[in-house]
């Protein structure tokens, strides 16, 4: 034990003292090519980790019109034709693959089921479906009992009832296949299981399009959202009971690319380096990463 600890203490000198190395010194370092070539491979990974870290803080951002913990599935937006949706880095939210109840009309219920039942026992293990940022933690006596609401980079929310205990708090950060909740029988449910919705801006899509619990697996790498929305106002012109979209100002957001400069940014999207700066609360000075968003209008 003593001696692990000697070894751990050795270790962060030695550390310690490679990095308050002279100017010189590590000049000379970093011309040896085989701990270059390492560090490049570290600083290239933990760079990766930092935009993929980005996209967990504000997912989906710009699909999105807000970012609250009250509301569930209530989003006042135009929807797109078709969003690609990507499925991959997924994790099943359990291991069981016994569907209780499908997504659909139910006569029971007099409405529609936006979910998919799936058997579990009270204090079975709920994991996060993708990685991503939990939107909402909350208990509705008549519904979906104690759930969970997350928001995916995919553009997708996912959302988890009838919990016997939440394991997440809201706005945390989650990677898929982390533990969220555990399985329960809470709020209206007869019979313990778990109420697995996918949404997209408060889209209800059929959970079995996305996942196959039987298999355990998703059912392709990518799922196209379309709108029907936008196939019926082609099909039906004259219909005069859809509400007209409310005109209102968006945010437009600029995607940092690799080695842009804020005045190459300014430039491209036909602003200034100041409304720039002025509208991201930046100076001239701040370091720009690949991945990140920027405001321009
Ligand atoms: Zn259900």
């Amino acid at each position: 034990m003593f001696s692990n600890f000697k070894r751990l203490k050795t270790g962060a000198v030695v550390a310690l003292a490679f990095f308050s190395l002279p100017v010189a010194g590590q000049d000379l370092l970093a011309r040896q090519a085989p701990l270059d070539k390492k560090m490049r491979a570290v600083d290239s990974v933990a760079l990766q980790r930092l935009v993929g870290e980005e996209q967990l803080e504000n997912p989906a951002f710009g699909l999105y019109p807000d970012w609250n913990n009250q509301y569930a599935h209530h989003y006042d937006v135009e929807l797109p034709e078709e969003y690609k949706i990507d499925l991959r880095h997924f994790c099943m939210p359990t291991p069981s693959t016994r569907i209780t109840s499908n997504y659909g009309y139910r006569a029971s219920f007099g409405r529609q089921h936006k979910g998919l039942d799936i058997k579990v026992y009270i204090g079975d293990t709920i994991r996060a479906a993708f990685s991503g940022k939990v939107r909402i933690v909350n208990y509705e006596r008549r519904g979906y009992g104690k759930y969970i609401v997350i928001r995916h980079p995919n553009g997708l929310e996912t959302i988890y009832g009838h919990l016997s205990k939440h394991l997440v708090k809201e706005n945390q950060i989650v990677h898929a296949g982390e533990p969220i909740g555990l399985g329960g029988n809470t709020g209206r449910s007869t019979g313990s299981h778990l109420h697995f919705e996918t949404r997209f801006l408060g889209q209800a899509i059929n959970p079995a399009e996305m996942f196959d619990f039987v298999a355990q697996d998703v059912t392709g790498d990518y799922y196209i959202f379309r709108s029907h929305k936008s196939k019926a106002s082609s099909a039906d012109k004259s219909s005069t009971t859809r509400p007209k979209p409310v005109a209102r100002p968006r945010t437009k957001v600029h995607r940092v690319k690799a080695g842009e400069s804020l005045s190459v940014i300014a430039a491209k999207r036909g602003t200034t380096v100041s409304k720039l700066c002025k509208l991201n609360g930046i100076t001239r000075k701040t370091i720009l990463r690949p991945g990140q968003i920027l405001k321009y209008s």
